[in-house]
């Protein structure tokens, strides 16, 4: 349920609210808007004292929320939520670019990829230092060794780390050294997982599951923010269809849909979406045309080398490239990089 409260309610008009849809069991999340407040109560329904709540003083209305999903709702707050690291504002005009390789891998190529992939306009560096991968016997990533890396990187670059957990029991440490935590597609319905990460406050980047649909991707984004953290970006990363030519095939009618729906912003990886490194660049294009507020790119300054996903991995010339040539897509529809 949604409580519309008059232009001019006051505070303790909503505190008022608040308390009383509290006391009838409900958890609220009040959105301060320029012009009038409302506040979203979530819980049972059928508990919702409708006569007492609509005759509080300053409430104007109370509008039911139609769909599954409710604080991540466009129908709950229609303003788009942005989210702020330092100087960085994902969500806002500026089309964000994170890039980096698949896993942290070693030094001296990775602290070298880090500098190549900021020179070239990305504002974060990804890296996973825990890799959930198909095989046992694929390499698993350097942990928290990686994350050392990582933290390093930062330093020297001012980069800032967007990294991977797949475990609950290493919220905590990934948490000490990311600035934003990945949960991977593998990950999207591990709902204690999601749950414990967003506790840690640490934004979140929510890719999509291998075969969720949209509407399963932002009931797992709910998860994360009645948790009591707004800080959610979702990523469109490919979903498994029938197509074998590339590795997963690229939604990009989720870019409107998930703006339709949703207040959360919402990123593009072509690199996990095609598998091949050649299409990355035509697929990042055709996701900024199509209004995605960032993009998450695999680079790596060897691929032939690399201990996960070469094949779809830019090498940081071609990366480069294709920044500059992104600026005039992302200005076609009024955006910047
Ligand atoms: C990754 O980002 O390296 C990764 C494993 O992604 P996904 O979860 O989308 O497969
Ligand atoms: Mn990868």
């Amino acid at each position: 349920m949604i409580i519309v409260m008059q232009a001019g309610a006051t505070k303790d008009q909503i505190q008022q609210v608040e308390e009383t849809l509290i006391s009838l069991g409900f958890k609220t999340h009040p959105i301060y808007g320029e012009v009038k407040t409302v506040i979203g109560a979530i819980g049972d329904k059928r508990l919702l004292n409708t006569q007492l709540i609509s005759t509080l003083p300053g409430v104007e209305d109370i509008v039911p929320i139609m769909k599954p999903y409710k604080l991540v709702s466009k129908e709950l707050k229609q303003t788009k939520t942005t989210i702020q690291i330092e100087d960085i504002t994902i969500g806002g005009r500026e089309i964000v670019i994170m890039a980096g390789p698949c896993a942290v891998e070693n030094e001296q190529v990775f602290y070298e990829t880090a500098r190549q992939v900021k020179a070239a306009g990305a504002k974060i560096l990804r890296g996973g230092a825990y890799k959930p991968r198909t095989s046992p016997y694929s390499f698993q990533g350097l942990e928290e060794e990686g994350l050392k890396m990582l933290a390093t990187a930062r330093q020297e670059t001012g980069l800032k780390i967007v990294t991977e957990v797949v475990d609950t029991r290493d919220v905590e440490t990934v948490a000490k050294y990311a600035d934003i935590l990945q949960i991977g597609a593998r990950n999207m319905q591990n709902f204690r997982l999601l749950k414990e990460a967003g506790a840690s406050g640490k934004p979140i980047l929510l890719k999509r599951g291998l075969s969720a649909t949209i509407e399963e991707w932002l009931m797992a984004a709910e998860y994360i923010i009645s948790s009591g953290n707004p800080n959610i970006m979702l990523c469109e990363r490919g979903i498994r269809t029938f197509e074998t030519a590339t590795r997963n095939t690229i939604d990009i009618s989720a870019i409107p849909v998930v703006q339709e729906l949703s207040h959360l912003p919402i990123i593009v990886d072509p690199s996990h979406a095609t598998g091949t490194w050649k299409y990355v660049d035509p697929l990042a294009k055709a996701a900024v045309a199509a209004g995605a507020d960032g993009l998450l790119i695999e680079v790596h300054n060897d691929p032939a080398r690399a201990l996960c996903d070469g094949p779809q991995s830019l090498r940081p010339d071609k990366f480069a490239q294709l920044v500059e040539e992104l600026k005039a897509v992302a200005a076609a529809v009024d955006r910047k990089i």
